[in-house]
């Protein structure tokens, strides 16, 4: 859906509202006017160009993140913030890309008088080290479901397994498979789906597991043979060791300092992941996946904050940390980065209101417009925070009974929660036609709703940054408890 429309709301009554807000917190004058910098304009400028094809689709890593990445930090720099990474306005962190070389790569498996040779486009291996195996014997490992008992350690110690697992790639399964390799095999085989994948990110210096190799194949002829597995079968295999090339990723930070003399040592921060997922290996047409409400949206909806707090003519009384990560498309690498390396401590940071899908309006389950959600939306007070500054601009702030639950986990601010830190997702829309597809495009923002909805952020943000008392967790939320326990731990409490 294409909204045409902008600017029908007009900016001077979110000012009011917000002066409205301002004086209702019992603030000093100089909160009263916002400079107004939150405009319809300034939001699609800002998704326009993360999200234009010249950025490739923002995959982590790539030169299109790269230019994002120096885009963001020239935004803060207009702002006069601080920067707060370890190279100015970015936090580095050192990764490796880890790729597995198939050019010398041979597997072949005889039984009962067959040979099956495996075939290299039909082909994942995983392995931590190079390979050589010749005529080893072949044990059959069936894993008919994730409940079935795994087979004695002496049993395939030593041995190639050849698996039959069922069809469910359940979580639950895969932990199966791992437990599996853990037994001591000297490579195990099995089918599966092999995608087009370029390799793997893993933090420098990091070892994974010492475990065995694993090699999947989506050949429908394995399938068979594996079933047909005669005794006295033989596996030989030759496997390059694999590649790793360093690869430099960035979250990009910075602060706006608190103006009062104890409460500009706690923290706000506000997130979002300036990453998307590239470019689609194959299909017709279109592959670049532009990411503009995934999560373009949720980037310009930091900046507009930080502009519009670094242009009030008194600042917040907590400092605010405006931060965009990499990776959250590849498993909330930079958040998870950023809360094992906080650059402000963990347990004076209050609060954490992460960004995403701020401009879509049109979810799959009906129209979000002048409406905006959260997830966790009662797992901590910064529901209701919310929900008290949309009632100065109009923006319903509401609760999906499922979704605000099972969606908490699917962004960034899960890293924050995890560590103790009262971590919620501010959204708009769930689920959108072009959620994850080339088609994802800034063109179909509702950038009018969005102002409204960045306006509504800005007074949850400029209430929880000036009151003293900080957001906590819902204790009597059974599904808070793990959360409150981390937060207790933060605190030194037990
Ligand atoms: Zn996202």
């Amino acid at each position: 859906m294409y909204h045409g429309e902008f600017f029908t709301m007009p900016t001077r009554l979110l000012l009011l509202a917000l002066a409205a807000c301002l004086s209702v917190a019992g603030q000093p004058a100089a909160h009263q006017a916002l400079p107004a910098p939150i405009s319809a304009d300034t939001l699609k400028a800002h998704v326009s160009f993360l999200a234009s094809d010249a950025l490739q689709g923002r995959d982590t890593p790539s030169a299109g993140l790269d230019v994002a990445a120096e885009y963001i930090a020239s935004q803060f720099r207009r702002y006069g913030l601080q920067a707060a990474g370890s190279d100015g306005y970015f936090q580095v962190a050192p990764y490796v890309m880890v790729r597995q070389p198939m050019d010398a790569f041979e597997l072949t498996i005889e039984s009962g008088g067959k040979t099956w040779k495996a075939p290299k486009d039909r082909v994942a291996a995983s392995t931590a080290a190079a390979v050589s195996l010749s005529s080893v014997e072949v044990v059959k490992v069936l894993l008919p479901d994730e409940n079935a008992a795994l087979p004695a350690k002496e049993t395939v110690q030593g041995k190639a397994v050849v698996l039959v697992s069922g069809p469910a790639h359940s979580r639950a399964m895969l932990q199966r498979r791992q437990e599996l390799l853990g037994l001591g095999p000297a490579i195990v085989v099995t089918a599966g789906f092999v995608g087009s994948s370029d390799g793997e990110l893993r933090q420098a210096g990091a070892q994974s597991a010492p475990r065995a190799p694993l090699v999947t194949t989506s050949d429908p002829e394995f399938t068979a043979f594996a079933q047909a597995l005669a005794d006295g079968a033989r596996l030989s295999a030759t496997i390059p060791a694999p590649v790793e090339e360093p690869v430099t990723l960035k979250n990009v930070i910075a602060t706006l300092p608190g103006s009062d003399a104890q409460l500009k040592d706690s923290y706000v921060l506000l997130t979002a992941h300036y990453d998307h997922i590239g470019v689609s290996p194959r299909g017709d047409g279109d592959r670049i996946n532009n990411g503009a409400n995934d999560d373009a949206s949720g980037v310009a909806t930091v900046l507009a904050l930080a502009e519009a707090f670094s242009k009030l003519p008194q600042r917040p009384r907590r400092t605010l940390v405006f931060m965009t990560y990499f990776g959250e498309e590849k498993g909330l690498l930079g958040s998870r980065w950023y809360a094992s390396n906080p650059v402000v401590p963990l347990a004076s940071t209050v609060a954490n209101l992460n960004f995403e899908h701020m401009g879509r309006t049109d979810d799959n389950e009906g129209s979000r417009a002048g409406r905006i959600t959260t997830t966790g939306f009662d797992y901590t007070t910064l529901g209701d925070t919310l929900s008290a500054a949309g009632k100065l601009t109009g923006m319903e702030v509401w609760k999906h009974d499922r979704n605000s639950d099972s969606f908490f986990a699917r962004s960034d601010n899960q890293a924050l929660a995890d560590a103790g830190v009262p971590a919620i997702t501010v959204l708009a829309a769930w689920i959108f036609p072009d959620y994850h597809r080339p088609s994802d495009h800034w063109d179909r923002l509702d950038y009018d709703n969005m102002r409204n909805a960045v306006a509504t952020g800005a007074i949850a943000v400029s209430r929880v940054a000036d009151s003293t008392e900080a957001p906590q967790w819902i204790e009597s939320n059974p599904k808070v408890a793990k959360y409150l326990k981390a937060w207790r731990e933060l605190h030194g409490m037990h």
